[in-house]
């Protein structure tokens, strides 16, 4: 256990209940000859409660939330299976089931002691396949369905030799020869691939094979040229065993037993382009229809509208800023804004724009609930404007004006260094910039929807 460097923690004993002494009495003498427990004087100290079990006995339950809290612990307590077994590989295992008492477990190990290494209290699966020699391992297990004929296992060994990579392997491991460094530079990536676990490439028969080393299920795996791949591919999707199963299934399946550069890549394509998967299975994706292009014909058949905030509050209360642009024209309108209430946003909008400029045909906004909401919508019912609105999640399709936002940020940003509260006085001096600014926005933007 892990405490760091936190001072020891002591709890003061707590009383037992005066019914209870006699029986706590018993109960200690019992666990003390059982070796359950023995005296101790560490500087840690936790205190037990009794507390009675549900067949009448009483049994201790002991207070750690204090230690608890102090421990630091192990974030992966259990090592991984995998692990575990690679690890016990080197030893001769003793399983021990139901260790009830470390003291128990304890003698049951000094006992061992002499001729285990290790005694796990839990079962585990013996690992003898390891043992099994792989080369005796015979080269039919290669071949686990009957379209590869005898003579063709034979036939491999030569159809490797005219494979120009493997052929190149071969000569090498034969002939048991080094290459220079520089040499394995220059050859392709099959055969770097390769040579880099060479110690995994064997010989068999003058055929090519890889160890394939599992604690489960070791195996040797056909080294695949060129000309066999596609057959191969083939076999282990297109057939009736192998039912056109999908990327991942057919990828396993070739895994069992072959092995090649690049096998993962060819199988994913030769799924992707089989013929009678894409016939005959379904989709599974959901065909969306395509976002089209919204180019407005005349000034004022559009309008965008976004509130951007909040800001530092400026000396006259205004924390928002509505900001208005017509598509057609790339004229902006912006407004400061205490708060942004419909109500707010609306009389702005009424008093500042339409009152001065007239009604769009159309105004566009983002989903914002005080933009799109039910009294937003009958204020553009009664002025005849069509409401739309931005698609979920996509805020460029008000692309336009969200583009002057950051360019007003940008300038916010720019001149307002520590005086935030002049907010409202640089409005007018950030429109004029934008304004002079507009043919550089004309046509840059073209804005998506629905
Ligand atoms: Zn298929
Ligand atoms: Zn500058």
């Amino acid at each position: 256990m892990y405490t760091g460097n936190s001072a020891p923690v002591r709890e003061r004993m707590r009383r037992t209940p005066l019914g209870l002494e006699e029986e706590e009495e018993k109960h200690l003498k019992d666990l003390l000859n059982r070796e359950v427990i023995h005296s101790s004087s560490s500087e840690w100290s936790a205190a037990p409660v009794l507390v009675r079990k549900k067949d009448g006995k009483i049994r201790y339950c002991i207070d750690y939330r204090k230690l608890n809290s102090i421990t630091r612990k192990d974030a992966f307590p259990i090592p991984k299976n995998r692990d575990l077994y690679r690890h016990f590989e080197r030893y001769k295992i003793a399983t021990l089931r139901d260790c009830s008492y470390c003291s128990r477990a304890q003698k049951v190990w000094s006992s061992f002691e002499d001729d285990v290494d290790y005694v796990v209290p839990l079962s585990v699966r013996s690992v003898s396949e390891q043992d099994e020699d792989l080369d005796e391992t015979n080269l039919d297990s290669l071949v686990n369905c009957n379209w590869i004929s005898e003579s063709e296992i034979t036939n491999m060994g030569a159809e490797q030799m005219e494979d120009q990579e493997l052929n190149r392997l071969i000569v090498w491991l034969e002939d048991k020869i080094e290459p220079e460094e520089h040499e394995v530079y220059l050859c392709s990536p099959s055969i770097k691939h390769l040579w880099n676990c060479k110690h995994q490439l064997v010989l068999k028969n003058g055929i090519l094979c890889y160890k394939w080393l599992d604690p489960f299920h070791s195996r040797l795996l056909l080294v695949v040229s060129r000309s066999l791949r596609h057959k191969i591919l083939e076999n282990c999707h297109d057939t009736k065993l192998s039912e056109h199963f999908g990327q991942t299934n057919t990828i396993e399946r070739l895994k069992q037993n072959y092995i090649w550069y690049g096998l993962r890549e060819n199988a994913r394509n030769y799924v992707k382009s089989c013929h009678t998967c894409n016939v005959n299975k379904k989709a599974n994706v959901k065909p969306k229809g395509p976002l089209g292009q919204f180019h407005a014909g005349i000034p004022m058949e559009k309008l965008h509208m976004d509130i951007l905030g909040p800001l530092h509050e400026s000396s006259s209360a205004n924390k928002y800023v509505l900001v208005l642009v017509d598509q057609f024209t790339k004229w902006m309108e912006m407004f400061p804004l205490p708060n942004q209430n419909t109500i707010t946003v609306a009389k702005r909008l009424l008093d500042g724009f339409i009152s001065r400029l007239g009604c769009p045909v159309q105004i566009h906004t983002d989903q914002g609930k005080n933009v799109d909401g039910q009294m937003f919508h009958d204020i553009c019912r009664l002025l005849q404007i069509v409401k739309t609105r931005t698609t979920p999640y996509r805020p460029c399709s008000n692309g336009q004006v969200e583009r002057f936002n950051r360019t007003i940020l940008q300038a916010i940003r720019c001149y307002l260094k520590g005086k935030q509260k002049d907010c409202c006085s640089l409005r007018a001096l950030c429109k004029e910039g934008d304004r002079n600014g507009e043919e550089t926005f004309n046509g840059t933007k073209d804005e998506e929807s629905e």
